[in-house]
């Protein structure tokens, strides 16, 4: 068989030499219950096995299952291009008794990545920031269902303001075409129903030819995508080895598009999309968190002054109590605390003033 590609050669177009060459950084989180096929979807999209020491927990380890958050790097290379892929993955989401809140530890931990990326921009060595923040997630529904259970709907509420939520319908081996129409067209009204923000593909532009645009409208009529995944190889009885779940009755072929929208979710995600993504992290979730930063900043700094206030007003009875050198140390604390609040806003305002010239001069 001719080697596989995962297809993201095609990089260079979607971003800057710079960047190809000093490597690609992209996070993809997986959310959905267990069973659903997450890790094998992984496997097939990214041709890595990427949970070689992965231990299945027994049911009864499942029930009382709190959520995990695991990480895998992997660095792949293809035609000099260079991904580096985090997938982060979610076991244990869902498969509680008890599944209210299940949402928070996935929710916390997008935090914590804007967090860092905050941090490591106010800091010193701006230029090799890692980003780790989490550019999508593909959620998982189950197509056992009739539509979206309540846990869905509650979860993608709780972090469509944060992330890039693509959804995807799991095994779609498991429903027939109609099936797959009438359940993509429930979740879609669904979605719009709850005012849940999924991930919003860009406008082609009107001077993109006829081709690209029905593919691009293809791409935005498929969604939820219906997909299937296999890590096997099948070559019996087939023109050339395909990957796909052989039954008794044919072969369901991940790759196929008339079986399923795996490839179109493949060719969003790495070749067409994977730019978009991450500016849309950037640029709309995590200005998000950094403008809300700014806010209680702005708010600690302005409580602090009047604390400090308070205090130098206290000083003259309470604070004379203490000794002279402790009531010195705290004083001199608050006001280097203080100082510290006000640089960092100052250089995250010419942050901002940076970026809204730069962005005025690109128009
Ligand atoms: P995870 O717990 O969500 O990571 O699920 P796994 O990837 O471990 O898959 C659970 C089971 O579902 C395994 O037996 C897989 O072989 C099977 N499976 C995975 N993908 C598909 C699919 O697309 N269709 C069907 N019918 N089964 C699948």
């Amino acid at each position: 068989m001719d080697k596989e590609y995962v297809g993201f050669a095609t990089l260079p177009n979607q971003v800057h030499r710079k960047s190809v060459k000093k490597g690609f950084d992209f996070t993809l989180m997986v959310v959905g219950e267990s069973g659903l096929g997450k890790s094998t979807l992984v496997n097939s999209l990214f041709l890595t096995d990427l949970y070689t020491d992965r231990e299945m927990p027994s049911s009864e380890e499942c029930i009382p299952q709190t959520l995990e958050i695991i990480k895998n790097a992997v660095d792949i290379e293809e035609r000099g291009v260079k991904v580096k892929l985090t997938i982060v993955d979610t076991p244990g989401f869902g498969d509680a008794l008890d599944n209210s809140d299940c949402w928070k530890p996935i929710a916390q931990y997008i935090d914590q990545q804007f967090e860092q990326y905050f941090r490591d921009e106010s800091g010193l060595n701006r230029k090799n920031i890692q980003d780790n923040r989490v550019h999508c997630i593909l959620y998982f529904i189950s197509p056992y269902g009739h539509g979206l259970r309540p846990l869905d709907v509650e979860f993608m509420k709780a972090v469509h303001d944060k992330v890039n939520i693509v959804p995807i319908i799991a095994k779609a081996d498991t429903l027939t075409p109609k099936e797959v129409k009438v359940m993509k067209q429930r979740i879609r009204d669904e979605i719009e129903q709850y005012g849940i923000n999924i991930y919003q593909f860009p406008d082609c532009d009107s001077d993109e030819d006829e081709e690209f645009k029905q593919q691009d409208l293809a791409l935005k009529n498929s969604i939820p995508f219906a997909v299937i995944g296999s890590n096997e190889i099948i070559n019996e009885n087939v023109a050339r080895p395909i990957r796909g779940r052989a039954y008794p009755w044919g072969v369901a072929e991940v790759e196929n598009k008339v079986h399923c929208d795996f490839s179109m979710l493949r060719n969003m995600l790495i070749q067409t999309h994977m730019q978009d993504l991450k500016d849309v992290t950037q640029e709309v979730h995590y200005e998000n968190y950094r403008a809300q930063c700014i806010q209680s900043l702005t708010r600690i700094g302005a409580k602090d002054r009047s604390n400090r206030n308070k205090i130098s007003r206290q000083s003259i009875t309470e604070l004379s109590l203490l000794p002279l050198a402790a009531t010195e140390k705290l004083i001199q604390e608050k006001d280097e605390e203080l100082r510290r609040m006000q640089e960092m806003l100052k250089m995250m305002q010419q942050q901002m003033q940076q970026s809204q010239g730069e962005q005025s001069d690109a128009l």
